[in-house]
């Protein structure tokens, strides 16, 4: 039997085992109780054909204390996080367990202002979970449940609001390969596409509910798109996670670089156009926020710039957090989630495309001219076993032995070094210790991790 895995980002687990209609309508009771004021939420998911069974216990548990309820059908999960802050609603949940295989499932919550709830807000929604003092009203209390997936609409809108030069993107008839996974981003990223006169070619676009392959935007599962690029001239082939808050890109060539390049491309853009913007100087600093795990290609585009570069623990909602606290204008995890605030707090998929088209525009370069005068580097991510070993151990002979870099340990320990950085984190769900590391060269990056593989042996 596996287990229910609770995070700060929701719960997920196997449908079937740890995802029943008994744990979903809990949650959403827990969060329904949790919730305050005039409790409307927003509900949307991907198409995995466990879909409806989690998101009917959802709402009933959300009926049953108090709430009402928008289900907006198939949406991405930065349509339902939009929803909330556009609509004002109280709260938002995403049945989608994003990269997670199919025979997965998971709830994601969002509170008022459109973020995910933080640790602090975990907490009580844990304690509420937990003592089962749920908030069930009378009878004669409940509110509607509203089926309106045409508020989707206004989440394009949004995005094509935050487009610079949206008429040059529209004269310029750019073809774009698209790979939506069969899932959340099957419907509306066609849409906006259009909406931009691009000329689309979908290769999974058909939300059927079953994913033609892993959903994770990583290397080794873009082999359909790199082929079916290969076949065809195209501006730029975009792919998205199951529920297309991730965006990875292919260049012009059908080349793909790194999921990295998602967010250098957003920051590269959104700073280049920065001062000649009235308005996003008015609204925002000149500066990002990043991840400890992101690349450190991201970091030199922002210098370049003369933009503030701030450096969160990994996670969405840190990111998210630094972003409204510090006005920053843009930012992202390098995992290929962009978080532009003019649109969202959360990482979105569809910002990201309209950034990177924006960009082609804007520039008149090819993709493939844009990303080669980028910084390279050498990134490898990985994970080591540490059963049976003391990872707080290791860490303190890695200070020791590394002592001479930077170190950043305000998420697991990060080390800087001029020609490479690593950052080491251990799981809370697994025993497994998580590495990402850089370097500016591949062989300074291979010596580096024969290096540390040995503290895991
Ligand atoms: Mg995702």
């Amino acid at each position: 039997m596996s287990t229910l895995i609770a995070s700060i980002s929701g719960i997920r687990g196997i449908v079937g085992e740890t995802i029943t209609p008994e744990v979903v309508s809990k949650f959403a009771m827990a969060f329904g109780t949790y919730i305050k004021g005039g409790k409307r939420v927003v509900i949307g998911g991907d198409t995995r054909i466990t879909g409806d069974m989690v998101k009917s216990a959802a709402i009933s548990g959300l009926l049953a204390t108090g709430c009402e309820v928008i289900d907006i059908g198939i949406a991405p999960t930065p349509t339902v996080q939009f929803l909330v802050r556009k609509l004002n609603l109280e709260g938002g949940i995403v049945i989608s367990a994003s990269h997670n295989p199919i025979q997965w499932n998971a709830l994601k919550f969002y509170k008022k202002g459109g973020t995910l709830l933080n640790k602090k807000d975990n907490v009580k929604l844990m304690e509420i979970l937990k003592s089962e003092k749920f908030a069930i009203v009378k009878w004669n209390k409940y509110k509607k449940l509203t089926h309106q997936p045409e508020l989707t609409e206004l989440h394009i809108r949004e995005v094509l609001k935050s487009i610079q030069n949206i008429n040059k993107i529209k004269e310029a008839k750019f073809k774009i390969a698209l790979d939506s996974c069969n899932a959340s981003g099957s419907y509306i990223t066609p849409r906006l596409l259009e909406d931009l006169n691009c000329k689309v070619n979908g290769l999974y676009t058909k939300p059927d509910g079953y994913f033609p392959h892993n959903p994770e935007p990583n290397k080794k599962n873009l082999k359909d798109i790199v082929n079916f690029m290969s076949s065809k001239k195209y501006d730029a082939g975009f792919v998205q996670d199951s529920d297309a808050d991730r965006l990875a890109v292919l260049d012009n060539n059908g080349n793909f670089l790194s999921e990295e390049y998602t967010v250098a491309l957003a920051v590269h853009f959104i700073l280049s156009i920065y001062d000649k913007s009235a308005e996003l100087k008015k609204r925002y600093n000149k500066s990002i926020v990043i991840n400890l795990s992101t690349s450190r290609t991201v970091e030199d585009i922002a210098k370049g710039f003369n933009a503030k570069v701030y450096r969160t623990p990994v996670g969405e909602i840190n990111v998210a957090e630094k972003l409204i606290k510090t006005r920053s204008v843009i930012g992202g995890e390098g995992n290929g989630g962009v978080i532009y605030p003019e649109v969202n707090f959360g990482r979105d998929s569809l910002a990201g495309i309209g950034i990177i088209l924006d960009l082609l525009a804007y520039s008149k370069e090819k993709l493939s001219d844009i990303l080669g005068r980028f910084p390279k580097y050498s990134m490898m991510k990985t994970k080591f076993n540490i059963e049976g070993l003391s990872p707080d151990k290791i860490f303190k002979l890695l200070e020791k032995d590394f002592g001479d870099g930077k170190i950043n340990k305000e998420d697991g320990m990060r080390f800087d070094f001029d020609d490479y950085w690593f950052h080491i984190r251990k799981s809370n769900t697994e025993p497994i210790v998580r590495l990402i590391i850089e370097a500016k060269s591949k062989n300074l990056l291979d010596r580096m991790m024969r290096r540390l593989e040995r503290y895991f042996k």
